[in-house]
């Protein structure tokens, strides 16, 4: 893949026109009505301010440093975050740190090969059965290890009508039973919009699944809207949640409650993670984590060796280590409690899974 220009990168706006929903309901005029969008406007943007935020010394260094990838965290995550502690596991997710420009070898822009996966406008296929959509191309956070920080986004489907390519082809391709909506993050669509997306889905008979891959309800629980709930519990096809939490502190509170929201709608929801150097690299952490889950009906799902994307060498655990740790997990929690340790490697039809080969 060519280096991708700054503007093709995860975008941080909300991806569709914001006036959608207005258009539902017309005494609603403001750009961003619904209450998520507007905390996602005033999420964060600035490491100085975030530092300010929690009474962390500010750092020079990075306080002016502009970056491909900047800083995007809503304020319900940063209340999560301890005040003071400059390794708070939540914090290292999201705050931008120098060792990112450090170039490794081995650390690429595409290391998962989407590039070669890219089957229409808007799909990657590289499982029997399972397309993925990049539903939107932007995120209410930016994850500092995301494995797609370089994905070129900008080349991806905006408008509903830019999706019938993509829907032809599902289409077309009875082997696809269940779509998995990615991105970025296909809650950054307005209930209208993924409503819209979802309906056309739904309508093509050998879909079996529809299931969504979000962060959202753990970063920005308000976008768990009545709405969002409803669209899920009314599929023809069987929903799915897969969410993406990396340690226990994310699951409390407002996020707790948006998680026990989906979960009594009745659809299966269950937590992907990335094993991650300092901020879920030991067995306390995992455990907390999975226990919070499974305490509200969420099954951890997979443990990710992390994807070696250009800049994210810092947070790289030992496979072996990781091994360790799962291995000790399930001496400590029930056997649905352990999430699968696995590796994407490019060109594999599934993911890898770690040391029971
Ligand atoms: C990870 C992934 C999936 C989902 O894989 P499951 O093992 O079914 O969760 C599907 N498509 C692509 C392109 C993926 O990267
Ligand atoms: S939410 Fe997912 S896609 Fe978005 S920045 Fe984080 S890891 Fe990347």
């Amino acid at each position: 893949m060519s280096i991708v220009p700054a503007a093709n990168m995860l975008r941080t706006t909300v991806s569709d026109d914001s006036c959608a929903d207005s258009a539902a309901k017309p005494n609603c005029e403001r750009p961003f009505a619904v209450s998520w969008q507007r905390e996602l406007a005033a999420a964060i943007r600035n490491p100085a301010v975030l530092r300010q935020r929690l009474g962390l010394p500010i750092n020079a260094e990075f306080a002016s440093k502009t970056n491909a990838f900047p800083l995007l965290v809503p304020d319900s995550f940063l209340q999560r975050m301890m005040r003071g502690d400059e390794s708070d596991p939540l914090l290292l997710q999201v705050l931008p740190s120098a060792e990112e420009a450090v170039l490794r070898s081995g650390f690429v822009s595409d290391p998962v090969g989407d590039e070669n996966a890219r089957k229409a406008p808007g799909i990657l296929q590289k499982y029997r059965g399972r397309a993925l959509l990049i539903a939107a191309g932007a995120c209410a956070v930016h994850c500092r290890y995301c494995f797609r920080r370089e994905f070129p986004y900008g080349n991806e489907p905006r408008r509903i009508e830019d999706w019938q390519p993509a829907i032809d082809c599902l289409t077309a391709d009875t082997s696809i039973s269940e779509v998995i909506l990615s991105g970025g993050d296909p809650l950054m669509l307005t209930d209208t919009r993924l409503r819209e997306l979802c309906q056309k889905l739904d309508a093509i008979p050998h879909i079996e699944r529809i299931r969504f891959h979000t962060r959202l309800p753990i970063v920005l629980p308000s976008r768990v809207t009545d709405e969002f709930l409803q669209l899920l519990a009314n599929f023809r096809s069987q929903a799915v949640m897969v969410v993406h939490a990396n340690h226990g502190n994310e699951i409390v509170g407002d996020c707790e409650a948006a998680l026990r929201q989906i979960v009594k709608t009745g659809i299966p929801v269950m937590n992907q993670a990335v094993l991650l150097r300092r901020i879920n690299d030991n067995v306390e952490a995992l455990e907390l984590l999975c226990r919070r889950l499974i305490n509200i009906g969420v099954m951890p799902y997979y443990l990710h060796q992390l994807d070696r994307v250009n800049g994210t060498a810092h947070f790289e655990v030992n496979t072996q280590l990781g091994l360790e740790l799962v291995k000790q997990l399930a001496t400590r929690l029930p056997g649905y409690a352990i999430p699968k340790f696995v590796q994407e490697i490019a060109g594999e039809p599934g993911k890898t899974t770690i040391g029971f080969l």
